[in-house]
């Protein structure tokens, strides 16, 4: 049976691993991806991807961001503040300021993203992928009740 753990230790392996599939790509670090209600284009975050945020801050978690960016965005919202344990999605470039070759390394980040499934279903066989800002809400809703 699969641990939180080892779920977690798991989940890290595929980060890096998809830190290195898109290691020729890159980006001027703008955080207009962070921007999350102006684009509309929120991560999609495993229980485990999840779990791996909310322990990177010590289960403290910031406030929502009057801007509707990510709340995980310094007070300046240029950068990470969990950065080296950001979901999958934060490490895909999805936006129009990519760098690097024309080909994506989409099979491997559709591989990767199955992966995370295969093992956060193995932990629990409801487990479902919810954006970032329905796992802050539900997390800030759940403090409120402690
Ligand atoms: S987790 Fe980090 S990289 Fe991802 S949207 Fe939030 S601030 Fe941006």
């Amino acid at each position: 049976m699969t641990s939180l753990s080892s779920a977690l230790t798991e989940t890290r392996a595929v980060l890096r691993q998809a830190d290195r599939a898109w290691s020729k790509h890159g980006c001027p670090s703008t955080a207009e991806c962070c921007q999350l209600q102006t684009t509309g284009r929120p991560p999609w975050l495993w229980p485990s991807e999840w779990a791996l945020v909310v322990k990177k801050v010590n289960g403290v978690l910031p406030p929502a961001r009057a801007d509707g960016g990510c709340p995980f965005l310094d007070p300046s919202g240029k950068r990470c503040t969990v950065y080296e344990d950001r979901p999958l999605g934060c490490r895909t470039f999805f936006c129009h300021r990519i760098t690097g070759p024309a080909a994506v390394p989409a099979e491997a980040t559709n591989g990767l993203f199955d992966r995370l499934r295969a093992l956060n279903v193995a932990l629990d066989d409801e487990a479902q992928v919810r954006s970032l800002p329905d796992w802050h809400r539900a997390e800030a809703e759940r403090a409120k009740t402690r």
